[in-house]
C-alpha cells in the first residue's frame, strides 16, 4: 500500500515538473521580442551621424496586407513544431487547426517569415507589411467549416484593427506565382470576398473593351507577370479554379475586366 502511494506521488510530481510543450520556445520568443524592444529605444543609432530629437507623436507600424496559406503539412502539431524550430526559418502570425482552434504565434507588429520572395504591384517585401495566416491543410483536401469560421472572425478583427483594404487580402500563390500554390483550389475565396475580405468579380453585363490585354490587366491588378504562365496559374487558382487551361480564355477576359474595375 505504502509503495504504490509513493509511486503515484512520484508520478504526479514528475508530471507536474515536466516542461510544458512550448515552454522553452516561449522563453526564446520573449527574449527575442525584448531585444527588439531595446533596439527601438536606442537613439541616436550608433555611427548614424545624426542628432536626436525625439518626436512625441508616433505609434507602431501597422500591417496593411493579409496573406493566407495552407500549411501543406499533416497536422497542427507538425506546423507548431516547424515554426518553433530555428533551422526551418519559417513562421506565421496565426495557425488555424482543423478544429477551428487558432494559435497566435507572433505579435501582429512584428515580421513573420511566411511570404518569402514575393511581389504584389510595387510591393516587394510582403513579409514586412503583412499578417501571415497558415491554415492546417495538406493541399489536397477541403478546409473545415470550423477553420473558415475561425478565419472569418480573425480577419474581421484584423481588418478593423489595422484598417486593411478588402483588396489586400490575398493568397500566397497570388504574391509568389510559380513558387507557391497555396491556398489551394479548395479555398473559398468567393465566400471570403462576400464578407469583405478580398475582391470577387461580377461578369453580368461585362464586355471587355476592344483590344483588351488580359495579361497586362493582371499586372495592373498586382500580379507579377514576368513569367506569364505562372501568373495565369496563380490567377486561375484564386478566381477560376475549375478551369485548368493554362492560357487566358474569353471567360477570363470578362472576369479580369470586372476585377480591374473593382481593384481600382
Ligand atoms: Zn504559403
Amino acid at each position: 500500500m505504502k509503495s504504490s502511494f509513493t509511486i503515484a506521488t512520484l508520478l504526479m510530481l514528475l508530471f507536474a515538473c515536466s516542461p510544458r510543450p512550448w515552454q522553452a520556445t516561449n522563453k526564446v520568443y520573449k527574449k527575442k521580442a525584448g531585444s527588439y524592444g531595446r533596439l527601438i529605444q536606442q537613439y541616436p543609432l550608433k555611427d548614424s551621424g545624426t542628432l536626436f530629437v525625439g518626436t512625441v507623436n508616433f505609434s507602431m507600424r501597422r500591417p496593411n496586407f493579409v496573406i493566407i496559406h495552407h500549411t501543406a503539412q499533416n497536422s497542427c502539431d507538425e506546423t507548431l513544431k516547424t515554426f518553433t524550430t530555428t533551422t526551418r526559418e519559417v513562421s506565421a502570425h496565426y495557425v488555424i487547426c482543423k478544429t477551428g482552434t487558432v494559435y497566435h504565434m507572433l505579435s501582429d507588429m512584428l515580421r513573420a517569415q511566411h511570404a518569402g520572395v514575393s511581389r504584389w504591384g510595387a510591393v516587394t517585401d510582403l513579409n514586412s507589411c503583412s499578417i501571415g495566416i497558415e491554415i492546417d491543410n495538406n493541399g489536397n483536401e477541403s478546409f473545415t467549416d470550423e477553420q473558415i469560421g475561425s478565419l472569418l472572425m480573425l480577419l474581421k478583427r484584423l481588418k478593423q484593427a489595422y484598417n486593411i483594404p478588402a483588396a489586400n487580402f490575398l493568397g500566397h500563390a497570388d504574391v509568389a506565382p510559380g513558387r507557391k500554390v497555396d491556398p489551394s483550389k479548395y479555398f473559398p475565396w468567393e465566400k471570403l470576398a462576400n464578407e469583405g475580405f478580398g475582391i470577387w468579380y461580377d461578369t453580368a453585363n461585362v464586355v471587355p473593351p476592344p483590344g483588351f490585354d488580359a495579361l497586362q490587366a493582371l499586372r495592373t491588378i498586382g500580379y507579377n507577370i514576368n513569367k506569364p504562365g505562372d501568373a495565369i496559374h496563380s490567377y486561375k487558382l484564386h478566381f477560376n479554379s475549375q478551369d485548368s487551361i493554362p492560357t487566358l480564355t474569353a471567360t477570363d477576359a470578362k472576369i479580369i475586366t470586372s476585377l480591374l474595375e473593382k481593384y481600382r
